[in-house]
């Protein structure tokens, strides 16, 4: 095969990138992935509890990317969930957002929306805004971890035939030869096309620097959003969950003047761990139906540091650390405890209305590994909230520390994803465009659009 266009990684992004490809007519396609074919991956961190390290990781690598064992919410607003509306305009990215849902839809999605504009919508905003509270306006479809992958694995069957993706191949290096893009493999093959495709995901953000620094392309320095999982009974957040499903809440902390907000609201879910470069994180996740008695959500501070400091990600990847090296794992707390000024233990939160979710985390103080700014932030956002959704600020609540969402450093790229260097694309979480499943794959489609015009043009 001579390949009309290379994509890097099998995300959401290079998926959605193929599919858009193959219906402009293109059908030179080949994706390379360093991860394993959809039902080959096994993750022991989701499964046991216990992280085996493996290389490349289950979790994240693999047919889907991250967004096979994600939480499959699909956030249908250009507000969240990326930046590609910087690039392109809320205009354009709102009609991309809608191909990209339609096209989930055709792969078996779920047709409940949740978040549409209506008298409950507007009633909560209302009482949102009285209690100091913004709420973002997000239609939200969720699919559930066990539909999301069922979704991607029937995108699979239909892209198979089509197109050809090589599992287990690690790109190593990129390089341009004679006008065209190559790429060679661990195992030392080189393929060359025209056209690249860079979506090699969150965790691919280093190799890609390291890629295209040597390439001429410079990139931008990212804030890092700190904070933690909160967890309470289902019925504390039914009101807001029943009808949002996921609502954005924006708090301006009055001590700090720092924006507080929520995120990744998961309504009988589960609090997980995540593990990346050595580091336990949490995250969360609900299949959709049945669960889980508890609901948990993120609460996040944003920090855009300035000069003379530029390493967000070593700054979030230290305060994490921190929580590691206090108790082995990532830390559980009752709000209670944490206002006493004392640590939380297992009788303590036996005595509590919450059996934690996360059997794995272990009780412990938050205030030693989170700075003064954010526990302050945090408890200030929950006093709001509370107003809202009465008991969400009660002792009995959990948190879990600490979460930390990095931004990918973003290369220079212009609205089209295209570096500077000709017929280089990048897309993706990766790229730093996109922070959820609907944006990477709206950047996927919006780069092979481009591909796919420069190709006939
Ligand atoms: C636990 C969890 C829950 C989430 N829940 C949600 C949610 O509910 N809703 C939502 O919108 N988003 C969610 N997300 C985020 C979502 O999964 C990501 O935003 C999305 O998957 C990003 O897509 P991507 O294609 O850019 O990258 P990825 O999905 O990360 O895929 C990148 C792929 O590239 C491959 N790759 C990397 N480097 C190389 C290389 N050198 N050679 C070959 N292959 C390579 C990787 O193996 C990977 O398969 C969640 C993420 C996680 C981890």
């Amino acid at each position: 095969m001579k390949p009309e266009v290379i994509i890097v990684g099998a995300g959401p992004a290079g998926i959605f990138a193929a599919l858009e490809l193959l219906e402009r007519g293109m059908k030179e396609v080949l994706i390379l992935e360093k991860g394993p074919p959809l039902d080959k991956r096994c993750c022991f961190l989701r499964d046991t509890g216990r992280c085996r390290q493996c290389e490349p990781c289950n979790l994240l690598s693999g047919w889907g990317g991250a967004g096979a064992f994600s939480d499959g919410k699909l956030t249908l607003s250009p507000q969240v969930g990326g930046f590609l509306g910087d690039l392109v305009g809320g205009e354009r990215l709102e009609s991309l957002i809608q191909e990209v849902d339609q096209r989930f839809l055709e792969f078996g999605a779920p047709s409940r929306v949740y978040g549409l504009p209506g008298d409950a919508m507007e009633a909560l905003a209302k009482r949102c805004v009285q209690a100091g509270l913004h709420m973002v306006p997000v239609p939200v479809r969720p699919m559930g971890t066990h539909r999301c992958s069922q979704v991607l694995a029937a995108i699979f069957h239909y892209l198979k035939d089509r197109v050809e993706v090589v599992f287990n191949c690690p790109v190593e290096a990129v390089k341009l030869v004679d006008g065209y893009k190559e790429v060679i493999t661990s195992s030392g093959e080189a393929y060359r096309a025209p056209y690249l495709l860079l979506a090699p995901g969150r965790e691919g953000n280093r190799w890609l620097k390291d890629q295209l620094i040597p390439l001429g392309v410079s990139f931008e320095t990212n804030p890092v959003d700190v904070g933690v999982r909160v967890e309470v009974p289902a019925e504390v957040m039914e009101e807001v969950t029943s009808v949002a499903y996921e609502a954005k809440l924006l708090f301006n902390a009055p001590t700090f003047d720092d924006e507080v907000r929520t995120f990744c609201m998961c309504p009988h879910g589960e609090v997980v761990m995540e593990y990346r470069s050595g580091l336990y994180t949490v995250n969360g996740h609900s299949q959709g139906q049945g669960g889980t008695p508890y609901t948990n959500f993120a609460l996040l501070v944003r920090t855009a540091f300035t000069q003379p400091f530029d390493s967000p990600v070593a700054y979030g990847e230290y305060l994490a650390r921190l929580a590691n090296l206090l108790v082995g794992t990532v830390i559980v707390q009752r709000l209670g405890d944490l206002k006493m000024g004392r640590r939380s233990t297992s009788e303590r939160i036996k005595r509590g209305l919450i059996e934690p979710t996360l059997a794995e985390a272990v009780p412990g103080d938050l205030s030693f590994a989170l700075p003064y700014r954010y526990l302050i932030d945090i408890l200030e956002m929950l006093e709001a909230m509370d107003k809202v959704v009465p008991g969400v600020n009660s002792r009995h609540t959990l948190l879990y520390g600490v979460e930390v969402k990095f931004y990918s450093l973003r290369p220079q790229m212009n609205e089209s994803l295209e570096t500077p260097i000709p017929g280089l694309f990048v897309a993706g979480d990766g790229a730093g465009v996109s922070r959820g499943l609907i944006q990477a794959a709206a950047s996927g489609l919006l780069a092979a659009r481009a591909m796919g015009d420069g190709v006939r043009g």
